[in-house]
């Protein structure tokens, strides 16, 4: 989605290292292994293994996936053709649960529904960063029309940025309301539910109008690139004994300092190639947790998959997001508490 403006301002720095041959590329020469992004990557069918999340949300992957059907009655996948709609059976159902009570409840229609995970879960060949373990969605902040969207609509669909162009740090009432207020907080108010990340603004706003539990709110992070979708991800799920999960949230709010920060000029600094840098490295198997090596191995699950998969991945190159992780990212990173 590269109409967030936080892209665009992360792109040229990214593309100025890549030709300086500073950051590690598709074919960046750092090993002869392959990259692990590459191998699970091209993967189409989810392991038939007993469901797993595996390591954590930036370094893992996913074993026993299920996945979000394209077309529910409150919910529809967009950009099918990334073969992303894999999930944890856990979140699937919490996708589909939450979809449901969104519309009954707040009358949101419907939800359009991002990435997930790729079939193993695992690193992508381009866009996120975490998304690995099949506990994370892209969840978009417009509602569902209403009607079922053709493939090639659902393939070609921008979204509506909730923020200004001319001011990302301001909303733009005419794409906001308090329905995405009331949206979000919902997603924030289930107990499954672990950090949600929204676009600065957005969170200052849900501070500013929230008359609920303030301690629910504190789940709302503050992010880039999170202006026209939020992210929602749960907690490792009880018995995925091998699922990393992430630090505790900070208590409180999040309203103060930690949100203040974001409207600083700090977070929004183009980063400066550093005079050294570090040795180009990706992802390999070797880092990922051994389990992974297993559900990459695994035989494909055969027809109930198989029947609910319809893509290929149409690999869209960008340097878009290392969004919500610990990867490296070339803008100055907040403290790890702020996430
Ligand atoms: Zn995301």
């Amino acid at each position: 989605m590269l109409k967030s403006f936080a892209v665009r301002a992360l792109a040229p720095a990214a593309y100025a290292l890549l030709a300086l041959g500073l950051m590690a590329g598709p074919s960046a020469a750092a090993g002869r292994e392959t990259a692990a992004k590459t191998l699970f990557g091209a993967k189409k069918l989810p392991a038939a293994l007993q469901s797993d999340s595996i390591g954590s949300y930036a370094k893992g992957c996913l074993a026993g996936a299920v996945a979000l059907p394209l077309t529910g009655p409150t919910w529809q996948v967009v950009h099918p053709a990334r073969n992303r709609n894999w999930g944890n059976p856990r979140l699937i159902a919490f996708l589909e649960k939450f979809s449901r009570e969104a519309a009954a409840k707040d009358g949101w229609r419907g939800l359009l529904v991002g990435d997930i995970s790729q079939p193993r879960g695992g690193p992508m060949v381009d866009g996120h960063a975490s998304h690995q373990i099949g506990l994370d969605a892209d969840i978009w902040l417009t509602p569902m029309p209403n009607r079922v969207l053709s493939t090639r609509e659902r393939n070609n669909i921008e979204f509506d940025s909730m923020v200004q162009a001319k001011n990302h740090l301001e909303l733009d009432r005419s794409h906001w309301s308090n329905a995405q207020a009331r949206l979000i907080m919902r997603a924030a108010s289930e107990p499954e539910v672990q950090r949600i990340f929204v676009h600065p603004p957005i969170k200052r706003e849900l501070c500013r109008i929230w008359k609920g539990d303030r301690s629910i709110l504190g789940k709302v992070r503050p992010y880039w690139h999170h202006d026209a979708h939020m992210h929602v991800r749960l907690r490792c799920p009880p018995g995925d004994d091998k699922c990393k999960p992430q630090a505790k949230i900070p208590p409180g709010d999040g309203c103060g300092k930690q949100l203040a920060w974001w409207f600083t000029d700090e977070p929004w600094r183009p980063a400066k190639p550093s005079a050294k840098p570090a040795t180009p490295h990706y992802t390999t198997l070797a880092d990922l947790p051994v389990a992974c090596r297993a559900v990459l191995q695994a035989p494909a699950v055969s027809s109930r998959g198989a029947a609910i998969y319809r893509g290929s991945a149409d690999a869209t190159p960008s340097l878009a997001s290392a969004e919500e992780s610990v990867a490296s990212v070339p803008v100055p990173r907040p403290r790890p508490d702020m996430r």
